[in-house]
């Protein structure tokens, strides 16, 4: 077996993940897979979808290095592939939360394939440690209980903000299967609490000093700075960091799955705050989600009004 860990990034969709996942992807020993949880339809999936180096994931070197390595990764069971997948949706989560209580696993098929996957991956790259950017709190739970090393860490931003994004798509030209498309506020607004409802009390508890959190506002006011702490919080080797100053990086293309369709953009990248819902978010929607989230805004220093916080 090889000796790995896996750092492990929970929050909403259009929260940053896909470029926090890229930039731990540069350091000595990381290998960025970015949204595993969507690697089982990704791979199998026509017309083929893009890896984050540009090629088919079926012409990929990397994912066909990966799938050779066990016949689950190549012709997994579907009914385990499924019971995975109901890991996405958050209906199932307070049952995984309970099913895996006192060290025990929700799933040990489902565990057992996601081991199989991650043990792969860290045999083909020879990295120590994994960054898995699914997100899913469910799919996290599937965790619980096993020998997998993890690093849990909350990735949250303002619910106004993360609202505004899902309202507008994201073609990928290279890969319309990897695009992401609009979702209604109120859904989004109802995914967000429940991650984080799910963050702070499913998961955080079981995870002791394992678990941090940080924001998306955070990581784009001091990009440089942000990195350092997750660097330190999940024992990376920083010895070799990415960034030309304290807001530019350098990201040269890792094999990740799914996320952003920007994850194909330039190498030499500058990260700059730019916020767009104080003006773009209808009122109702700014109204809507500001009063459902009510309860959470201050735990994060979000303004209750139309602004981001200073
Ligand atoms: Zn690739």
């Amino acid at each position: 077996m090889s000796d790995y860990r896996v750092l492990f990034i929970v929050g909403p969709g259009r929260s940053g993940s896909t470029l926090i996942g890229e930039i731990l992807g540069q350091y000595p020993h990381v290998a960025n897979g970015g949204e595993l949880l969507l690697w089982w339809m990704a791979s199998h999936s026509t017309p083929a979808r893009r890896c984050g180096c540009g090629q088919r994931l079926d012409e990929c070197d990397f994912w066909t290095a990966v799938s050779r390595q066990h016949s689950d990764l190549a012709s997994p069971s579907p009914e385990v592939v499924a019971e995975l997948y109901r890991a996405r949706h958050f209906r199932s989560w307070l049952s995984l939360w309970w099913r895996s209580r006192r060290g025990r696993i929700a799933a040990p098929a489902v565990s057992h394939l996601m081991a199989t996957l991650y043990e792969a991956i860290a045999t083909v790259s020879q990295c120590s440690v994994i960054v898995d950017s699914s997100k899913s709190p469910g799919y996290r739970l599937h965790l619980s209980g096993t020998s997998i090393p993890v690093t849990t860490v909350h990735l949250q931003r303002d619910p106004r903000s993360v609202v505004n994004s899902w309202r507008q798509e994201k073609i990928d030209p290279l890969s319309p299967g990897d695009s992401l498309f609009a979702i209604h506020p109120l859904r989004t607004t109802i995914e967000w609490i429940a991650q984080t409802l799910a963050a702070r009390w499913l998961i955080a508890p079981r995870c002791r000093d394992s678990f941090s959190s940080l924001t998306y506002e955070d990581f784009v006011a001091a990009p440089r700075d942000t990195l350092r702490h997750l660097t330190t919080v999940a024992h990376l080797d920083s010895s070799a960091e990415p960034f030309l100053d304290d807001t530019r990086v350098t990201v040269t293309p890792t094999h990740n799955i799914a996320g952003n369709p920007d994850r194909r953009g330039d190498v030499d990248r500058g990260i700059v705050p730019h916020e767009s819902w104080p003006t773009n978010l209808p009122t109702r929607w700014f109204v809507a989600t500001t009063l459902l989230c009510s309860p959470f805004l201050h735990r994060y220093r979000y303004p209750f009004s139309r602004g981001t916080r200073s």
